[in-house]
């Protein structure tokens, strides 16, 4: 089987999560992989997550069961073939009282979850009722905590054992090469290549229309800030944000605490650096539940990113995380999805060639 793919060559254009993974699973089928990557490999998006590795509990609420089942399964993929840079992550949910509609949709949320995982579960989810004398860092106020599963990864870790497999398998990795060119007949840049894979995340339409290529799906730019709080917390927390529609993480980090994220629409993926508001937005709502707040005085960093999200309708709240891939002859181009099905992505695109 190398023998017959190994004359046939791809591009990818794009040097993050999709590119790299996209270019392994091809390398391993016996195909010669070129990236073109405009800066540093893994260095944009990709390097601006939440770090876990997930179905997405709250996209049950808009009813993506799909996208949320493979998710689970890319999420198993990870914990199984790269133990040493993921792990398993308690989160917690806390609630004022367990007779409430809000306990009972995350209730029924978790439980569905947990069958869509079906085999690939990694863990049960639990009640656990706190007491008046238990140290807890929550409001006195909070009575129940209802936990769940989920992956999460060290992402830089990870990303050196990928960009190490990569080189292992000759891909060639040209770092700080912009594509400027490309065409449907597998040009790039004046190359010749069987397929191109463009894999620019948020930059796919913008790339496409550069170079007179219709695209078929629409993107909504969406900003997502984090902000590392120096407050030492166990384990994973989940809760609503202020302005209710969204919840926020905190995740045990470094010793200290990853808390996000934010969903601001911008006009451009450059645009991807946090505002006051989003800061403010994010330390008030993790002090709505805290016994002792959070200042600003005590934010260690913050970094954000552009979330390309395949624009489903108008509320981008609830838009899908799902990827599409468009054929233009030997083009291949990926919108969306995330991280963590960055191999359901792969195996399609392989697939595909
Ligand atoms: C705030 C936030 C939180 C997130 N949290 C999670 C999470 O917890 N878990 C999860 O699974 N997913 C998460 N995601 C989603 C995830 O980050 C993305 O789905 C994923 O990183 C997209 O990877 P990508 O390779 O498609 O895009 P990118 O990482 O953006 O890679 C595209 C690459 O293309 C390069 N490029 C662009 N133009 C050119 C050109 N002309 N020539 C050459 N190269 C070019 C760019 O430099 C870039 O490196 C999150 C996203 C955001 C924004």
């Amino acid at each position: 089987m190398d023998g017959i793919h190994l004359r046939r060559k791809i591009g990818i254009i794009g040097g993050g999560i999709t590119g790299l993974i996209v270019g392994i699973f091809l390398a391993k089928e016996g195909f010669k992989v070129t990236i073109y990557e405009k800066n540093k490999l893994l260095a944009q998006t990709s390097s601006k997550t939440t770090k876990l590795l997930h179905g997405g509990l709250r996209y049950l609420e808009n009813l993506h069961f799909n996208e949320v089942k493979n998710g689970l399964n890319d999420r198993f993929w990870w914990l199984e073939n790269f133990p040493k840079h993921t792990s398993k992550l308690k989160i917690s949910i806390p609630f004022k009282s367990i007779y409430s509609i809000a306990f009972l949709k995350s209730f029924l949320g978790i439980k569905l979850y947990e069958i869509l995982a079906g085999s690939k579960n990694i863990g049960s989810s639990n009640i656990l009722k706190l007491h008046k004398d238990d140290v807890s860092i929550l409001k006195n106020e909070y009575n129940t905590m209802l936990s769940f599963f989920d992956g999460s990864m060290d992402d830089i870790s990870l990303g050196s054992e990928l960009i190490q497999s990569a080189r292992d398998l000759n891909i060639d990795l040209l770092e700080n090469t912009e594509v400027t060119d490309f065409e449907r007949n597998g040009i790039i840049d004046g190359c010749k290549f069987d397929k191109i894979i463009l894999a620019v995340g948020p930059w796919s339409k913008i790339l496409l229309e550069q170079n007179n290529i219709e695209s078929q799906r629409d993107i909504d730019f969406i900003k997502g800030s984090h902000l590392i709080i120096d407050r030492k917390i166990t384990s994973g927390l989940m809760f609503s944000s202020i302005c209710k529609s969204r919840y926020i993480f905190a995740l045990p980090y470094n010793g200290a605490t990853l808390l996000g994220t934010t969903e601001e629409k911008v006009k451009h993926p450059d645009d991807a650096k946090i505002s006051r508001i989003e800061i403010d937005y994010l330390i008030d709502s993790f002090n709505q539940i805290l016994k002792k707040p959070i200042s600003v005085s005590e934010i260690i960093s913050s970094y954000s990113g552009v979330r390309p999200l395949i624009k489903s309708n108008d509320n981008y709240h609830k838009s899908s995380r799902d990827f599409y891939i468009q054929e233009n002859k030997s083009l291949l181009t990926i919108f969306g999805g995330k991280w963590t099905t960055s191999p359901s992505i792969a195996r399609k695109i392989v697939t595909m060639i």
